[in-house]
C-alpha cells in the first residue's frame, strides 16, 4: 500500500505543506553560514572548465511546428536552467520560465546567468500554458511572467501548485489554474497532472511550505511528458509510475515519452540532498518512472551551489557508462538546442 493509499492529504498541514516521505525542515541560518563558510574557504565553485553549449535556435522551425496543429512534431527545446520549451499535443507550453539576469529578488545581486537564454520571450511562438513547479526565484520569475502575459494573442495559461495562484493574482495574472497534488486539468485534449516531489517553498523567510511545489505529468495523444521540477529523491517517483501505469501500458504505449530531470545544483550533500537530486539520484528517477529518455536541466546557468557549472553533464556520461544506458537515453542538449522525438502514435 502507498502512502497515497494511506492519506491523500497528509501533506496538508496546519503550518503548511510537506513532503510524502521525509519530513523537511528549512535549514537554520547557522547551517546555511556553515555553507558558504565552508565554500568561501575552499574556493567553491570551481570556475567551469568548459563553455556550457549553447546554439542558435531553429525559430522557422519550431513556429512552423506550434503552428502544425494536429501534425505537430513533439519536442524539446532548451532555453536554460529548468526552462524548457515543449510542444506536444497540439500546444507550445514553457516549463518555470526564467529569462532573467539574476535568479533573485533583486535586480543587483543574487545569481546571475552564465549565459543569455537560449530563446527570448520575443522570440517565442506564442506559448500556450506555463508549468510553474513552485515558487523559488529560479523557477517562478516575475518580469519572465509579465513578458509572458504580455504576448501577441494573450497571456498563457498558468498551471500551479496550491497557493502559487494567489502570487499571480496578486501580479494581475487571471489565467492561473492551481492544482493540488494529483489532481489533472485538461486544456484542448491534453491532461496536465500536478504530482508530487520533495522539495519546499518560500520566497522569504515568512513564507516558507506555505505554498505547494511538485512535478507535472503531461499526457497527449502523441507525447506523455514528466517534468520534475526541483526535487530531492524519494519513493515518489516509484508512486508516480504506479499511478499512471494503467494509462501507461504497453499497450497504451508505455511510460513517459521524455522526462525532465534535474542534474544539477547537488553539492553539498549534507545541504542539498532532501531537496535537490544529484546525477546519480536522477538516473534512479529516470529508472523508477521507466521513462523513455530523460533530458536532463537545472544545470549550467544559474551557479547556486558547490559543484562547477560544467561538472552535471560530466557527472551524467559517468553514471550512464556505470549503467549501461545509452547516451540518448539519457542526455543535455546545448542552450537552445531542440530535440524531435518521436510520435507516440
Ligand atoms: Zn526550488
Ligand atoms: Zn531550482
Amino acid at each position: 500500500m502507498t502512502t497515497i493509499d494511506r492519506d491523500p492529504k497528509r501533506h496538508h498541514r496546519p503550518g503548511g505543506f510537506q513532503n510524502n516521505y521525509g519530513e523537511f525542515t528549512p535549514r537554520s541560518l547557522a547551517e546555511v553560514l556553515r555553507w558558504r563558510w565552508d565554500a568561501s574557504r575552499k574556493n567553491l565553485p570551481p570556475a567551469p572548465s568548459t563553455p556550457i553549449p549553447q546554439v542558435a535556435p531553429d525559430l522557422a522551425f519550431l513556429r512552423a511546428n506550434a503552428a502544425a496543429g494536429a501534425a505537430m512534431r513533439p519536442t524539446v527545446t532548451w532555453v536554460g536552467h529548468a526552462t524548457v520549451l515543449v510542444q506536444l499535443g497540439g500546444l507550445s507550453l514553457l516549463t518555470d520560465p526564467i529569462f532573467s539576469e539574476r535568479a533573485s529578488p533583486l535586480a543587483f545581486a543574487g545569481p546571475k546567468r552564465h549565459q543569455p537564454p537560449g530563446i527570448a520571450p520575443s522570440e517565442l511562438p506564442r506559448i500556450d500554458v506555463v508549468l510553474a513547479s513552485h515558487n523559488h526565484y529560479d523557477h517562478l520569475d516575475e518580469a519572465s511572467v509579465r513578458a509572458l502575459c504580455a504576448q501577441t494573442g494573450g497571456p498563457p495559461v498558468f498551471v500551479v501548485p496550491l497557493g502559487v495562484g494567489r502570487w499571480l493574482a496578486e501580479r494581475g495574472v487571471r489565467t492561473a489554474v492551481e492544482l493540488d497534488w494529483w489532481d489533472e486539468h485538461r486544456i484542448a485534449g491534453v491532461d496536465i497532472a500536478l504530482v508530487p516531489a520533495q522539495h519546499w517553498s518560500g520566497r522569504g523567510l515568512k513564507d516558507r511550505m506555505k505554498t505547494l511545489w511538485g512535478g507535472f505529468a503531461v499526457f497527449a495523444p502523441d507525447c506523455h511528458l514528466f517534468f520534475a521540477g526541483d526535487t530531492g529523491y524519494s519513493r515518489d517517483f516509484v508512486d508516480i509510475r504506479e499511478r499512471f501505469a494503467e494509462r501507461q501500458s504497453a499497450a497504451a504505449g508505455g511510460g513517459f515519452d521524455v522526462a525532465l530531470l534535474p542534474i544539477g545544483a547537488y553539492e553539498p550533500r549534507w545541504f542539498m540532498a532532501n531537496q535537490h537530486v544529484n546525477v546519480d539520484e536522477a538516473m534512479k528517477i529516470h529508472r523508477d518512472l521507466q521513462a523513455k529518455r530523460s533530458l536532463g536541466v537545472h544545470w549550467g546557468t544559474f551557479e547556486l551551489t558547490d559543484e562547477a557549472l560544467d561538472e552535471p553533464p560530466k557527472a551524467l556520461a559517468r553514471v550512464r557508462a556505470a549503467h549501461g544506458v545509452a547516451d540518448d537515453d539519457f542526455f543535455v542538449l546545448a542552450v537552445g538546442e531542440t530535440r524531435k522525438l518521436p510520435r507516440r502514435r
